[in-house]
């Protein structure tokens, strides 16, 4: 038995580190919902300039800013067009529907890249049997598509489409830092594409919590009452603030090293009786696994990995995800490999 628990779940697992948290602690503060809390106003120009948009807002999570994305692109009637596999449509409740009236076409990519050609006819006629398709979303890096980057040819066709077609786009950017660090394309070239954008400071990036919503200055005006509403308006919310512009100085360049050490664990992976990898290719900082039911469920390997010190996630009968993150290091990854490596022996 181990004392360290390898903890390949997510990427949001990661704690502030005593820089970061002496960051936080150093914050300069006001009231948020009242306008003067210099450090969330800092925060808010600093992403909006990252990625070359107008303005932004914080808010608590990315379910928070999808929503609110949602919800400024969409009157209730209408419809959104999204990825079968994405975020916005299988894990946020469908806050779309229970909390702005909308409706969402799901459409089936391969590990979450659609083509072109399958969006041609999805535009609804103009009468009133049918809802306004109103809005086009796309998730950059992609999810359950196992940290799939978008190729960004495809990103492009797709807006453009978009636009010809009269609809808004919002990009589901919680992880467009992976993408970004993975590919050398930068985020306001992948955001230039888009009318908004949302990214995640609590996934890869390391901070405790917050994500920000991107867009034009009227959009994100809309925005701030939304938040209201929802109740993700934050008071003295600079003290987190702190921590995603801490995030945003010293965490970006590092992704390079997850997506290294999640390459390095699917090598080990592929190598292990009874395992196979969902995709042989890894894009960023996840990778999903199948075990043969022969062996087992995917939840009983959780649990047998998990006794010996290895936290991954079951996400279907038989697959596992794992996830590569600041708090795991290389030789993390090779402990982690030899660990399920003796498990699966074993049996
Ligand atoms: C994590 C995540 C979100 C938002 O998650 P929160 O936990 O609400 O911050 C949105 N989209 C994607 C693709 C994500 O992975």
């Amino acid at each position: 038995m181990n004392d360290k628990l390898y903890d390949f779940r997510s990427d949001t697992v990661t704690r502030p580190t005593p820089a970061m948290r002496a960051a936080m602690a150093a914050a300069e503060v006001g009231d948020d919902v009242l306008g003067d809390d210099p450090t969330v106003l800092r925060l808010q120009q600093v992403i909006a300039e990252r990625m070359g948009k107008e303005a932004a807002l914080f808010v608590p999570s990315g379910t928070m800013s999808n929503l609110i994305a949602v919800r400024t692109h969409c009157r209730p009637g209408d419809e959104l067009i999204c990825e079968d596999g994405c975020h916005i449509y299988n894990y946020e409740q469908s806050g779309y529907a229970q909390i702005c009236g909308i409706a969402a076409r799901a459409v089936k990519g391969e590990f979450g890249v659609l083509r072109r050609e399958q969006l041609a006819d999805l535009i609804r006629p103009g009468n009133a049997h049918y809802v306004r398709t109103r809005l086009l979303t796309l998730e950059n890096t992609h999810n359950r598509g196992g940290g799939k980057i978008q190729p960004y040819a495809v990103v492009e066709e797709i807006c453009r489409w978009a636009r010809e077609s009269g609809l808004k786009t919002h990009l589901d950017g919680a992880r467009l830092y992976n993408a970004a660090v993975a590919t050398g394309i930068q985020p306001p070239e992948w955001t230039r594409h888009f009318d908004s954008v949302s990214v995640c400071f609590s996934k890869g990036l390391g901070a405790p919590a917050g994500s920000a919503l991107c867009g034009a200055k009227d959009l994100i005006a809309e925005a701030v009452r939304h938040r209201k509403v929802l109740g993700g308006a934050m008071r003295q919310s600079g003290v987190l603030a702190a921590a995603a512009l801490y995030a945003l100085e010293h965490n970006i360049e590092r992704l390079a090293e997850d997506h290294a050490n999640a390459r390095r664990l699917a090598d080990g992976i592929r190598n292990i009786e009874h395992l196979r990898l969902v995709s042989a290719e890894i894009d960023t900082n996840m990778i999903f696994f199948r075990v043969d039911p022969a062996w087992g469920t995917a939840a009983e390997f959780v649990e047998k990995i998990k006794s010996q010190g290895v936290w991954m996630l079951s996400t279907a009968p038989a697959t596992i995800r794992a996830v590569t993150h600041l708090d795991v290091t290389k030789e993390d990854v090779d402990r982690a490999i030899a660990i399920i490596a003796s498990i699966m022996r074993a049996r």
